[in-house]
């Protein structure tokens, strides 16, 4: 048994990992959770006997043998996480102006659908498609080819935008917009978003696509679980307020202004704005502070949670991505007439293969100036502005929404709503952004934060850190956790759920 002492701040998915591969190798850990829930955005909620999810509502890749599968085998949750497979031929469904284009599983499906609705781009189809399988597949920790890495394709495609690649690659407008036609999972935006944060994506979701059944938090009770077993903590009411450091490293944190908890390592799975106000030390350098206060956080969300009657609403086995202006790029470019430009809406799938939807959620992006007034105030007192503006909303979104789904609206029981500050709120990602920091191929890696900080034993995780989602912060936390355990030996046990 490794004796030293891990503290680990925040409990969703970046930190949990990380606690299951330290715990799992000889580590003693304890993550530190400021909340009364555990998951950060694996949290749901529950109103009048149902369960809603607040962030993440499906992840990818997790048929046996795919990297996903093998990741969540890896942190030994594969079995205790109830997966529901989404529709092989139509996992998500891209509606743009109206007209639906059902995007499916796997490459020849993929290509042979996408070459019935655009019949003249067949070979560009093909190229688009090998590119995005070359450019994920050169990350080794994304792809699990260990041996295959190729950093110089990784590296291009970090520097070139989405839509310069794909308008290279196809000549027909619209075929390039439905390629995009999921970009809410990453907010991409034009001119600046990396091919690489794209083809990551696509690849991930292309090769299978799963829901958790009775939701997201089940992910992070099953890590925790783990932790558990493997003599590890996970304590929620317990907000770090400080980092405690001597002249070289990390000594304690602060628990809720009171209690200190000494550490050998700390691993901070918070924005890592709010990281930086938790430490008051020389040792990190003013210019390096201001470099993250400066960075630029990716667009916010108002979500919808739906409650529909009992047995009205047919369970949707896909994602529907609703654009209103032809194009599912800029929808975070409105005002307050255009608002909302698109929307993304999904069902929880609440038992294996329901017949009925229990719940659903629609996301549509908000910024946080849109709230920015009521920042500061308490979630559930924000007063009676705050409510009108939500209503007010609501009932856009739905307007929306019911053009493509009529008669929603005389479906639904209870409609409850959050906006970024809800977000932000409840855990902590500056300016209530979705996934975080914002990438941008301009700034290359002045946008990028690293997992090491000038503190030596003081180690950042997270959506900000390598990139967002199931897949980027398992990533993430493998890039973070091997600072501390030997990178062949987590290679070594990744490799032994090889099937
Ligand atoms: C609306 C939405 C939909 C999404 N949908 C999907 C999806 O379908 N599929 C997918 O793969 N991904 C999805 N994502 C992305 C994914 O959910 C996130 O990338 C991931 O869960 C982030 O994990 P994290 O560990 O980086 O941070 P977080 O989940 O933000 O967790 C950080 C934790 O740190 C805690 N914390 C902060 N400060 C302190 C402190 N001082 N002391 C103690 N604790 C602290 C917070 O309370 C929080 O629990 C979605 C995200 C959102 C917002």
């Amino acid at each position: 048994m490794n004796k030293n002492k891990v503290v680990i701040i925040g409990s969703g998915l970046g930190g949990l990992a990380c606690g299951v591969i330290l715990a799992k190798n000889g580590y003693r850990v304890t993550v530190l959770e400021q909340g009364s829930q555990i998951g950060g955005c694996l949290q749901c909620f529950q109103r009048h006997g149902v369960k809603f999810e607040t962030g993440m509502h499906f992840i990818g890749s997790a048929d046996p043998g795919q990297t996903l599968d093998r990741l969540m085998r890896f942190l030994d949750i594969r079995d205790r996480v109830p997966l529901s497979r989404l529709d092989s031929t139509s996992y998500d469904v891209v509606c743009i102006d109206g007209r639906h284009f059902h995007i499916p599983f796997g490459r020849e499906a993929f290509i042979r659908q996408m070459t019935d609705y655009f019949p003249l781009q067949h070979d560009n189809i093909v190229r688009y498609y090998e590119l995005v399988e070359k450019v994920a597949g050169a990350s080794s920790l994304h792809s699990l080819r260990f041996d295959q890495t190729d950093t110089a394709v990784s590296a291009a495609y970090q520097l070139r935008a989405i839509d310069s690649v794909i308008d290279e690659l196809v000549s027909d407008p619209l075929l390039a917009k439905v390629l995009v036609g999921n970009l809410p999972l990453y907010a991409a935006e034009r001119g600046r978003t990396p091919f690489s944060t794209h083809a990551f994506i696509m690849d991930f979701y292309n090769q299978s696509a799963y829901r958790v059944v009775g939701g997201s938090d089940l992910i992070a009770k099953a890590l925790t679980e783990v932790i558990t077993e493997n003599g590890g903590e996970v304590l929620t009411r317990s907000k770090v307020t400080r980092i405690l450091c001597d002249d070289e490293k990390a000594t304690a944190v602060e628990i809720n202004g009171g209690d200190i908890l000494t550490a050998d390592y700390v691993i901070s799975d918070a924005h890592p704005v709010r990281t930086l106000e938790l430490l008051d030390t020389k040792l990190i350098r003013p210019a390096f502070r201001q470099r993250i206060q400066n960075i630029r956080q990716g667009v916010g969300c108002f979500s919808l949670y739906l409650h529909f009657k009992k047995d009205t609403v047919p369970y949707l086995n896909s994602n529907f991505y609703g654009y209103e202006y032809g194009t599912p790029w800029e929808c975070e470019d409105y005002d307050e007439m255009s608002w909302p430009k698109g929307y993304l809406y999904m069902h929880l799938c609440h038992e294996p293969q329901p017949r009925y939807a229990q719940t659903g959620v629609i996301l549509s992006y908000m910024h946080m100036r849109d709230v920015e007034r009521w920042r500061g105030t308490m979630v559930g007192h924000r007063g009676a502005d705050y409510e009108r503006f939500k209503a007010e909303k609501t009932e856009r979104l739905l307007d929306v929404v019911e053009r493509q789904f009529p008669g929603l609206r005389g479906q639904i029981e209870h409609v409850y709503s959050s906006t970024p500050l809800t977000y932000l709120d409840y855990t902590g990602t500056e300016d209530g952004s979705m996934y975080g920091i914002a990438k941008d191929v301009s700034l290359g890696a002045a946008c990028r934060v690293p997992h090491r900080t000038r503190i030596p034993n003081l180690l950042l995780t997270g959506q900000n850190i390598n990139s967002h989602g199931m897949l980027g912060v398992i990533v993430g936390a493998i890039v973070s956790t091997s600072e501390m355990v030997r990178p062949e030996e987590i290679y070594r046990q990744i490799k032994e759920t090889g099937i």
